[in-house]
């Protein structure tokens, strides 16, 4: 099959052929974004599937799922026969490892993986059971502070002494009631046979470096190991790389140290520069020319990172010599900025751009709250990547609970969930159903025991948990009848606890399909707590313009990419302007942010930001932009004063109206803004047009009577403190309130 083999080596420049053909000793492919390194990785799959290595003893290994099943896809093309390849995360290999030696692991099979969220909640048990909360007055840091120092301590492999003396002095007085902590959240974890995300990392390198007879299957089971975004890996994960890589195995990894963005998850550029010296005989391998953007864009993003201390020096030339200039735009706020992306996008689909050509890229999930309801309000449809674990898949933590307590009866977390959605059952109660349900006995008793028992006597909803809990534990049944039964169980709960429910149930939707794509309910679980599925997929025909954090952005590229918040304290982030490691990480951040786009990059700098507790507040431009030479980004002083604002501020103080200036210099970042932010008119505008009832005043509503207005979350929904209900957020336009 020459033709096939042509085409593999033929799509490839002359050094990132000579990666690709490179074998009999490890490689390491260093170079800057969007040279082809993952583009190499994938033509070497395909080129020693065509010599006649076995597929199913390659493996890929890639930061995410989609990632490794994008490159897999792609390799397939190049050779049909790459589909048999092996591909995922370091985690999803990790926890197929301790699955299958769990008792040589000191692990039940049947464990479930806990997310960042379900940890926290952990801790949260733990330090209420160890009476660590203190009064109101006393100040102890939140479950996700302690949380975050236990995961960093075991990533950066310090005690936990060590690390808050060297890292967090200010906590050194209650570093003891910390360390008691992490030990009370060790024991729950085992408890209820859980393991949390380092957990996976750490015990299988526990389970190879113990056990020679399993590391000796691994080597021999993986005649090929490529290793995608290297820079992002952490001293366990090069550990565990040499621990299945043996002198024999050909190995190539390929890695950015300029995009470098995972410190806070013990990230180490230096595995990159240690590379050499952990497997010997390596090769360099270097690629200089870019092919994903033209040069004006290179022109900016090398500009950016020229400020960072790079070790590896990477001359990028693009023969994509034309393109128009980066441009950045200073909307007046928020809602402006909204408002010029959205019809930038509608301009750029009017000219013939597909939706899937377009992102939207920012620093955190909630950058985008206000932009989402703009595009949803015109009818655009758009998939949304990252920044929402935390925050917005608890409907989809809701159903999978009911499945996980089937996986794992010890799972206590998922069953007060599960539990606590039912009406009158609080914390106490669910702990009393979960003691008359004696877990250890397994789930086909569930659904007679939620029946004996005193609540499940009184309450039907208990009792039609009970069923629920007699369809899930039928061993015959196939995944995917499970999770639809858990779909229809929980939809009216759906319905009644989240006023966007449209948008949660179709989220919901996406979980059959992958019921479907794992052969078990176990795998399936495994999989979404590592790697959940997109959600807000606004599902609408045709493509999707794509939302996402930088994060999860990259490795990936569009022709037109929007980078939004292009701020101080939001790229970068306000937690890191105080430390000069987070400072750089944040330029790495603004760097992939800009690298992803190939014909157009639009970055957009809000002129001030509304904070529910300070109101509205001045934002300077990211000092990573305000750095830059001017020739190498356009901007229109015109946006300054762009038409929303004029209108507003004419409408607040007419004899105020901005009178649209010519700018001298190229670059509107130093203009002046037009009347300040604090500003009367300014002030004004915003009460009149966007916010209809102040921050701090009283309002009263039908059914949950008087409440105070906490703030709003983009522009349709607003936060009130109810007196008699706590806080809720109410989408505004259905909300009825009234002032009172
Ligand atoms: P990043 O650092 O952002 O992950 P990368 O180095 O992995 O970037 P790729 O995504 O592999 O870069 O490649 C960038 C783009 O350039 C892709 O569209 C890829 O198909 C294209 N490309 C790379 N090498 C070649 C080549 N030799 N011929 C044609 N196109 C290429
Ligand atoms: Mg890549």
């Amino acid at each position: 099959m020459s033709g096939a083999g042509e085409s593999i080596l033929g799509g490839l420049n002359p050094a990132q052929r000579q990666a690709v053909e490179l074998l009999g000793r490890p490689v390491l492919v260093i170079a800057g974004a969007g040279s082809g390194k993952t583009r190499t990785l994938v033509h070497r799959v395909a080129h020693v599937v065509e010599l006649g290595v076995d597929p199913r003893e390659i493996l890929l290994l890639t930061f995410t799922r989609r990632a490794a099943a994008e490159m897999l896809a792609r390799a397939r093309q190049l050779n049909p026969a790459c589909a048999a390849v092996g591909g995922g995360t370091f985690h999803s290999l990790c926890n197929r490892l301790l699955r299958r030696y769990a008792a040589r692991a000191g692990l039940m099979p049947n464990f479930t993986i806990i997310d960042p969220a379900d940890a926290e909640h952990l801790v949260r048990g733990c330090i209420d059971e160890l009476g660590l909360k203190g009064g109101k007055d006393e100040r102890f840091p939140k479950p996700r502070t302690v949380f975050g120092l236990i995961s960093a301590s075991r990533n950066l492999e310090l005690s936990l002494a060590e690390l808050i003396q060297t890292r967090e002095p200010h906590l050194w007085p209650i570093s003891k009631e910390i360390e008691r902590i992490a030990l009370a959240y060790a024991q729950a974890k085992q408890r209820q046979n859980q393991v949390d995300y380092d957990d996976l990392l750490f015990m299988a390198e526990a389970l190879l470096r113990d056990n020679p007879d399993i590391q000796d299957d691994q080597r021999r089971r993986w005649r090929h190991v490529l290793v995608d975004e290297y820079q992002d890996t952490n001293a366990v994960q090069a550990r565990l790389l040499e621990l299945i890589c043996g002198p024999g195995q050909e190995l190539m990894v390929v890695g950015d140290d300029a995009q470098s963005i995972y410190r806070f998850r013990g990230a180490r550029i230096d595995n990159i520069f240690e590379f050499p010296e952990r497997f010997a005989g390596a090769a360099v391998v270097k690629l200089e020319r870019n092919y994903r953007s033209t040069q004006p864009i290179l022109d900016l993003t090398n500009a950016i990172i020229e400020g960072a201390g790079q070790r590896f020096d990477k001359r990028l030339f693009t023969e994509l010599l034309e393109g128009p200039k980066p441009r950045l735009e200073r909307p007046r706020d928020e809602r402006g900025q909204s408002r010029l992306v959205r019809e930038r996008i509608q301009k750029l689909l009017a000219d013939g751009a597909r939706p899937e050509d377009i992102a939207v890229l920012f620093r955190a999930g909630r950058d985008s709250f206000d932009l989402e309801r703009e595009l949803t309000a015109e009818h655009l449809a758009y998939v949304k990547y990252g920044g929402l674990k935390f925050l917005e898949a608890s409907h989809i933590k809701d159903v999978l609970a009911h499945l996980r307590v089937i996986a794992n009866p010890l799972d206590f977390v998922s069953w007060q969930r599960a539990l606590m959605l039912l009406p009158g059952v609080g914390p106490t109660t669910a702990q009393q159903i979960v003691a008359h349900l004696a877990l250890a006995a397994g789930p086909a008793d569930f659904g007679p025991r939620l029946r004996a028992c005193p609540q499940g006597k009184r309450s039907a909803p208990v009792r039609q948990l009970a069923e629920l809990m007699d369809e899930l534990s039928d061993p015959a049944a196939p995944p995917l009848d499970k999770v639809e039964a858990a779909l229809e169980y929980y939809e009216p709960f759906c319905r009644e606890q989240y006023e966007d429910y449209p948008r949660r149930l179709r989220d919901l939707e996406e979980l059959p399909g992958l019921a479907r794509a794992f052969g078990s309910l176990e795998d399936m679980l495994a999989e979404l707590v590592l790697d959940p599925p997109a959600a807000h997929a606004e599902e609408m025909g045709g493509g999707r313009i794509t939302l996402s954090t930088v994060h999860s952005a990259k490795g990936m590229e569009w022709p037109h990419v929007f980078v939004i918040w292009a701020t101080d304290g939001r790229l970068p982030s306000s937690a890191s302007l105080d430390d000069p490691d987070g400072l750089e990480e944040e330029r790495r951040l603004l760097y992939v942010a800009c690298t992803r786009a190939a014909k157009g990059l639009l970055l957009v700098a809000p002129r001030e930001s509304f904070n529910r507790f300070d109101g509205a507040r001045d934002q300077e431009l990211s000092r990573f932009l305000d750095d830059l030479p001017a020739a190498v980004m356009e901007s229109s002083g015109g946006a300054v004063f762009g038409e929303a604002f004029t209108r507003l501020a004419a409408a607040a103080a007419p004899d105020e109206t901005p009178v649209a200036r010519p700018v001298a210099a190229p670059r509107a970042v130093k203009e002046p803004a037009g009347p300040k932010v604090g500003s009367v008119a300014g002030k004004m505008a915003l009460l009149q047009y966007d916010r209809p009832f102040p921050v701090g005043e009283m309002v009263s509503h039908a059914k949950f009577g008087r409440g105070k207005v906490i703030g709003y979350r983009g522009d349709d929904k607003i936060m009130v403190h109810f007196t008699g209900y706590g806080l809720k957020t109410l989408v505004l336009k259905f909300a009825g309130l009234q002032p009172a």
